[in-house]
């Protein structure tokens, strides 16, 4: 697996260094439910390491030894400032760039490790479980708050969602996360998925679109 480096939609290297992902559980209410999960009071955050983030062009390992691998499409942000007890104003100001995402998940290995109340970790940040798009700066993109993403697959729309119906807005979650974690430079934030999630196939094909004109593609397998 070549090693991941932060890139530009034109190519060329961020001039940050690659650190850890810091994700969020059931940010969308059509999501949750469809997992008979209920909706958090607070958000539930947890991190993949740096080594589960691969570009989105290299093909997807789906570990089918270990059950189903899901994909969680989900618009992610690139830290460009360091980001500590934030305020939502700070956190915004943070944002250096803007691309998407999956959160693979081995959902039948995080299903069994919640019924024994164990950590679910591996399930979700194992080698290569954040491929992820080459970055936007955030300037070009549309308000925080009105962010489109998609993802078909086969030419079949599976996921749909706008970051509007987020259950914690991008500013508030960062200062949340920032309250627990610092963040730093080159760090990676993923902001929940919409609904729509299930297992990826071999051979399937990925197109993901980010405010509706950035494509991405990618494949499983
Ligand atoms: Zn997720």
């Amino acid at each position: 697996m070549p090693e991941y480096q932060h890139r530009w939609l034109n190519g060329k290297a961020v001039d940050l260094p690659v650190g850890k992902v810091v994700c969020v559980g059931r940010n969308y209410a059509a999501h949750a439910k469809e997992l008979n999960n209920p909706i958090p009071e607070k958000p539930i955050l947890f991190i993949k390491p740096s080594t589960a983030l691969v570009s989105l062009s290299e093909p997807i390992p789906l570990h089918e030894d270990q059950g189903g691998c899901h994909y969680e499409t989900e618009i992610a942000l690139l830290i460009g400032k360091p980001l500590q007890n934030a305020s939502p104003g700070q956190a915004n100001q943070a944002i250096k760039a803007t691309g998407i995402a999956l959160d693979l998940t081995l959902r039948d290995l995080q299903t069994q490790l919640k019924k024994e109340s164990h950590p679910w970790e591996v399930a979700k940040g194992f080698d290569g479980a954040c491929p992820i798009s080459e970055w936007i700066p955030a300037s070009e993109l549309d308000p925080l708050d009105e962010i489109d993403l998609q993802l078909s697959i086969n030419d079949e729309i599976r996921q749909q969602g706008n970051s509007r119906d987020m259950i914690t807005a991008i500013p508030q979650l960062l200062a949340y996360m920032s309250s627990h974690f610092t963040l730093k430079p080159g760090d990676v934030v993923l902001t929940g998925t919409p609904a729509g999630v299930g297992a990826l196939k071999k051979d399937d094909q990925l197109k993901l679109l980010l405010s509706g004109c950035y494509r991405f593609f990618g494949s499983a397998g």
